[in-house]
């Protein structure tokens, strides 16, 4: 299976918490106090982009690796 890298541009994000909701594989936890969330859970992730998509600052990326 596929996996993939998952980045945040924590200068952009506002931890708005879209990212949180829509990921169906819970990759995201959130940061303290409105900070930029985290990708913590990363190898969860399969690749829909659907955060990417939804993400109101463009400030998510997400690679496949290797
Ligand atoms: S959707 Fe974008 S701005 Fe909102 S918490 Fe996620 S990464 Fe940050
Ligand atoms: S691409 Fe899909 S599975 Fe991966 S972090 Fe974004 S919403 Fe979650």
């Amino acid at each position: 299976m596929a996996s993939f890298s998952v980045s945040v541009d924590a200068l952009l994000c506002t931890g708005c918490g879209t990212c949180l909701e829509i990921c169906p594989s819970g990759v995201f936890s959130p940061g303290e106090g409105g900070d930029a969330v985290r990708p913590e859970c990363e190898e969860g992730c399969v690749g829909c982009l659907l955060c990417v998509e939804s993400c109101p600052e463009s400030c998510l990326r997400v690679e496949a690796k290797g």
